[in-house]
């Protein structure tokens, strides 16, 4: 098969020809149709996230059909449309998985950084891992809602119930998605870009936010809760100053720069911060039945497997609009 793989990190990736993965135990193997290029696959290769299994095959927003199962596996079927995302394996008895946060799990395994993922034409993945998607996805416009979709999704229930008026701050993949999902259930969203990002704020307006604007400025009202994408840590202390009373700051990236001190009174009021990581298959049930229901539409910049290196470069610019998305 053909596949692109980070040999160092820190090199582009380079084009290889490797033979197809077989299937063991509880894995299946996965003729893989698409696959999200997403920020954090940068983080693996800029050695921000520096455990990477090597030779790595990045990507973790997969979306492909079941082609083999391997020789304990109970509920996948071959034909079977299936996405694959960022966790891709807990093991069910550490403490965090017994409570319910197997996103926290002491011995997970994260597709595209511990074991091998999707910038390639096969793969082999868990099948309790393994989502059943709804035939609207089973094409390049349902790999970011492995990642993107449903990062954001974890993000957005962290925001809680209550949460109203919501602040965006980056409005790329994750953002496009989960204003989709907000709208649908009546929030308000406000968009938060870099500065001077005319052309997302016009597209964060297109797709319905009630606000759109620069990073540095104030929202036209105060916020229920910030959702950051973007890995700015200064981005932290503006968004508490944008929140309303027992507000609360969810980051949702898995990397960020340095958050710069702040005076306690942009806490005060049982304002709160917190980080999502990760995902639970619960959360990855949940999102997707969501997102057919909505319907979720993403708009993607589609580049081929062997224009890699060309994809991740587009999402460290964020020229794109939406997600950037490998085809096979
Ligand atoms: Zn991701
Ligand atoms: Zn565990």
């Amino acid at each position: 098969m053909r596949a692109m793989v980070m040999e160092v990190p820190g090199q582009p990736l380079k084009e290889k020809k490797l033979p197809i993965p077989a299937p063991t135990g509880k894995q299946v193997l996965v003729k893989i149709i698409a696959c999200g290029v997403c920020r954090t696959d940068l983080h693996i290769m800029d050695s921000e996230l520096n455990q990477p299994k090597l030779p790595l095959i990045p990507g973790h927003e997969i979306v492909g059909t079941v082609v083999q199962l391997g020789s304990n596996v109970e509920k996948l079927k071959v034909g079977d449309l299936v996405g694959i995302p960022w966790l891709g394996f807990a093991c069910g008895y550490c403490k965090y998985c017994r409570r319910e946060q197997e996103n926290l799990c002491e011995n997970a395994l994260f597709t595209g950084y511990t074991m091998d993922g999707g910038y390639a034409e096969y793969t082999v993945a868990f099948e309790d891992f393994c989502f059943i998607l709804p035939s609207i996805y089973g094409n390049p416009s349902g790999a970011p809602l492995l990642c993107a979709g449903l990062i954001g999704y974890r993000s957005y229930t962290m925001a809680g119930p209550n949460a109203e008026k919501i602040g965006l701050y980056g409005f790329g993949a994750a953002a496009h998605i989960l204003i989709q999902v907000a709208l649908h259930q009546g929030k308000e969203i406000y968009a938060f870009t870099r500065d001077g990002d005319i052309d997302s704020q016009k597209f964060a307006k297109k797709l319905g936010a009630t606000w759109a604007g620069d990073s540095t400025i104030t929202p036209s009202a105060p916020l229920d809760a910030a959702i950051i994408f973007a890995p700015v840590g200064s981005l932290v202390p503006k968004a508490l100053k944008d929140l309303d009373k027992g507000g609360s700051v969810v980051c949702g990236g898995i990397h960020m720069s340095d958050i710069p001190s702040f005076p306690y009174q942009l806490l005060w009021e049982e304002r709160m911060v917190r980080s999502v990581a990760n995902l639970t298959r619960k959360d990855g049930l949940e999102f997707i039945a969501l997102a057919a229901q909505v319907p979720v539409k993403t708009e993607t910049t589609l580049f081929p497997l062997e224009k890699a290196n060309e994809a991740l470069a587009a999402v460290r610019d964020g020229q794109v609009q939406g997600a950037v998305v490998l085809v096979m």
